[in-house]
């Protein structure tokens, strides 16, 4: 069975002045929830400047968070200003990195190939690369919902292992910030044709054991009737992640 994961991606959102009373209070807000069984995984993916703030806070007795980067070089080390490399990444105890997200892919003009070159980097430092993909609302009238994704995600699996942990996110951009989520139907039918993306990249196995996440306007109000789909293993969650009783009432829905 895959553990269900509930991401939040604070985007360029709270400082680490922030992210302390952000964190302190999430915790406190949750410490009677009963997460000891593992069935829900949170991840916490703040702005690179808090991710070492929120690594000491973490109490992982407490609750068991995970944390990310929300996007990393495809370099290892070198001449490159302003970027960070995985092994920074993963020497800070970040489990996860989120990869092509659709905001670098609209404002860093990231193609598929560079997204692709991103995953290498995350697996070369033992990362877990959370890849999303989603169509425009342009891409959606003119090809239908699930063609770009899929090719969006064929590109990033070229050369994964078939023993690789990865993450598939599925971000509709339409849906992003907009209040406007897709219908858990729609999350469904893309969320199983990526699976089978995974499938055909990395083999049976893999596509059983990959959680594909829906991404787009979640919140505390619709989360279960995205988590009751089957092929929809959590969610990348923005807006509704940085406050905290809504993102911790979407946490403990899966209770
Ligand atoms: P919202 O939840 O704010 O729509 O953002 C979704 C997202 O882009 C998460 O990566």
């Amino acid at each position: 069975a895959r553990t269900p994961f509930i991401a939040g991606n604070w985007k360029m959102n709270l400082d680490h002045l922030q992210a302390v009373a952000f964190v302190q209070k999430l915790q406190w807000t949750l410490k009677d929830a009963k997460h000891e069984d593992g069935s829900v995984e949170v991840g916490i993916f703040p702005p690179f400047t808090d991710i070492r703030t929120v690594q000491t806070l973490i109490d992982a007795d407490k609750i068991p968070f995970s944390l990310g980067g929300q996007d990393l070089s495809t370099k290892d080390s070198g001449a490159y200003t302003g970027e960070v490399s995985g092994q920074f990444l993963a020497k800070l105890d970040c489990r996860y990195v989120i990869i092509g997200h659709s905001e670098r892919r609209e404002y860093h003009q990231e193609s598929d190939e560079i997204v692709a070159a991103k995953v290498q980097a995350a697996l070369r430092y033992g990362l877990v690369p959370v890849i999303c993909v989603g169509e425009t609302a342009d891409d959606l009238e003119e090809f239908g919902a699930s063609a770009v994704p899929v090719g969006q995600l064929r590109v990033a699996l070229e050369g994964v292992p078939a023993d690789a942990d990865i993450v598939v996110a599925y971000e509709p951009v339409w849906a992003i910030g907009s209040g406007k989520a897709a219908t858990p139907d729609q999350a469904q039918d893309v969320c199983a044709k990526l699976r089978a993306v995974v499938g055909e990249s990395l083999g049976a196995d893999a596509a059983a054991r990959t959680r594909v996440l829906y991404g787009g306007s979640v919140k505390s109000a619709n989360i279960a009737s995205f988590m009751r789909e089957p092929d929809v293993d959590g969610a990348l969650v923005g807006g509704a992640s940085l406050v905290v009783d809504e993102f911790a009432a979407i946490i403990r829905f899966q209770k």
